[in-house]
């Protein structure tokens, strides 16, 4: 399969999420709230999705990160409906986590890109599948570092630049949170960068 992210641009995407989220360890709020485990590091429940070059990359290291293990044939059916540039991955827990390991999925959790009709980044919004194990989803943009927001931002224009299709998908998942937001009568949240920068 053809290589589509170079180690250049996994560098660059590292150096960009690298940059501290918010000022506080919030994996202490939700751990106690879901049986210790924070609840995006819970492997059991969240399957992290990491893009192939991105394993191979981690793979060099060391066995930090592993393919995810087929157990159930609804695994079986998940692992085979994956985008062939992802691989479905688990870490080694949360006890042996590694802030430089971490993928690029662990580092922008729990936001996603929220996509405009004309397929320009809006800005960050909160992950909305449906589960509220993560006490950051209900928090304001005040808490969160302006240049994560930013870099996060960034991140994801230049991952698009490489994986086009990747924004179409995001750009489905932006109109489907638009529709629910209005069925409760709210505005989606988009966490944009300040001072007007882009
Ligand atoms: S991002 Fe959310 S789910 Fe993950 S550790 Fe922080 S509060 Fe918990
Ligand atoms: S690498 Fe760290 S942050 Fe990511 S899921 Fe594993 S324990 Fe959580």
């Amino acid at each position: 399969m053809k290589t589509r992210l170079s180690d250049k641009n996994i560098r660059r995407f590292y150096r960009l999420l690298s940059v501290r989220m918010i000022d506080f360890d919030c994996g202490e709020l939700c751990a106690p709230k879901h049986g210790g485990i924070p609840y995006c590091c819970d492997n059991s429940g969240v399957v992290p999705v990491l893009f192939r070059e991105e394993f191979k990359w981690q793979r060099k290291m060391d066995s930090f990160w592993k393919r995810m293990p087929v157990r159930t044939k609804v695994d079986r059916k998940l692992i085979d409906e994956t985008c062939p540039h992802n691989i479905l991955a688990e870490c080694s827990g949360h006890k042996r986590c590694i802030r430089s390991r971490r993928s690029f999925i662990c580092m922008t959790f729990p936001f996603e890109p929220h996509i405009g009709r004309d397929g320009e980044i809006l800005g960050l919004a909160y992950i909305d599948d449906g589960h509220d194990g993560c006490v950051l989803l209900k928090k304001p943009q005040k808490i969160y570092n302006p240049a994560y927001i930013a870099n996060s931002i960034l991140f994801w224009q230049e991952l698009f630049d490489v994986f086009p299709e990747e924004m179409e998908l995001y750009a489905v998942e932006s109109r489907g949170r638009e529709r629910r937001a209005k069925k409760k009568g709210k505005k989606v949240r988009i966490f944009k960068q300040r001072n007007g920068k882009r």
